[in-house]
């Protein structure tokens, strides 16, 4: 079987983006492949981070997770930070990575552009990713378009290794689903949907009440061209929804647009505010079952250990080739 990896920060509530562009493809997949699953909390650390409102939210996404709909039986569900090979393996990494390569990861230039004071951890993010995705040798990464440059990276890196210090590295491939890939903030739709953004009127969370959901879709920017058109380039707002419509619905977007030929943006707002509220409705009910249950401290203790496992192997494995190795 082969076997696909993904982790979402927690530096923000999850965020439909989130769902649409991660989790769903998690779960779209999960029978089809071995998958990990887990909460990249040492990567929300390249920005600060409340302590409380970290540990709090770490539950939070494993349960909602669930909510949404992967299997933890299907699934091995861990928290990053407790498996400690792999910031381990990341420094191996590390040093195999050219600070050239590491610095023009343009989500690196974007952010070290909007705070002077950018930590090093910020630099080094992409070669953290590639120690989760590198460790267990996955063959598939799931992600929105804005991560697969650092997917690549994790490719050149491992190629590298293998090719100074002999085959260590399976080599893995992003996977880019192929509708509603990226959702775009409502407010202002050229930009994309985040969890850490300051402003949550574009944003809808997993965690909005349903009433907030359906103001923020009837609220959202569009355009002044007066018709319903799949055109992201000419009417980003209309295209956005059309593509939450789709990927919600699972109807296609010339399904959608043929239905709203000649109608007002208005009818078209109701009808994605009136979809989004059921599906995160839906969620946030099995959400609020498995919150507080022990059942989440049963699943991270199974995904840990096996995370665990198979990194202490490719960390044995890697030491052994570098050098650094008593006998
Ligand atoms: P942050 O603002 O902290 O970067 P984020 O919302 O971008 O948070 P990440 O944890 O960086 O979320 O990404 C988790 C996963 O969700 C990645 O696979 C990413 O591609 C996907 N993703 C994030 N935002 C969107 C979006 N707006 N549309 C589709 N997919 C998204
Ligand atoms: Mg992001």
């Amino acid at each position: 079987m082969k076997r696909i990896l993904t982790g979402l920060k927690p530096t923000g509530d999850l965020t439909l983006g989130n769902y649409i562009g991660a989790i769903k493809q998690m779960i779209n997949m999960q029978d089809e492949y071995d998958s990990f699953l887990f909460v990249a909390d040492l990567h929300a650390l390249t920005i600060y981070q409340d302590p409380v409102e970290l540990k709090e939210r770490i539950r939070k996404f494993i349960a909602m997770y669930i909510a949404c709909g992967i299997d933890p039986q299907k699934n091995t569900i861990y928290i990053q930070s407790e498996n400690e090979y792999i910031p381990a393996i990341s420094y191996l990494l590390e040093c195999n990575t050219n600070y050239g390569e590491a610095s023009r990861m343009i989500q690196f230039k974007e952010k070290s552009k909007q705070n002077a004071n950018f930590s090093v951890g910020l630099l080094t993010y992409p070669i953290l990713m590639a120690a989760d995705i590198l460790y267990c040798d996955c063959d598939y990464v799931p992600v929105g378009i804005d991560q697969k440059q650092h997917v690549e990276l994790a490719r050149n890196i491992a190629e590298r290794f293998n090719n100074k210090y002999g085959k260590t590295f399976n080599l893995p491939e992003p996977l880019l689903s192929k509708t509603g890939t990226k959702i775009y903030d409502l407010k202002n739709p050229t930009k994309k949907m985040s969890k850490s953004e300051d402003n949550p009127s574009g944003v809808i969370s997993l965690f909005d009440d349903l009433p907030s959901i359906v103001s923020k879709i009837m609220r959202a920017t569009t355009d002044s061209l007066n018709q319903i058109k799949y055109d992201p380039e000419n009417q980003p707002g209309i295209s956005n929804l059309l593509n939450i419509a789709s990927s919600l619905t699972n109807r296609s977007i010339d399904d959608l647009v043929s239905q709203f030929n000649g109608k007002g943006y208005g009818e078209l707002k109701k009808y994605v505010a009136e979809i989004t509220a059921n599906h995160i409705g839906e969620i946030q009910k099995r959400y609020e079952q498995i919150v507080n249950s022990e059942l989440l401290d049963e699943i991270l203790n199974k995904g840990i250990a096996r995370s665990r496992e198979l990194a202490q192997q490719k960390y044995e494995a890697m030491k052994l080739k570098v050098g650094t190795v008593r006998k």
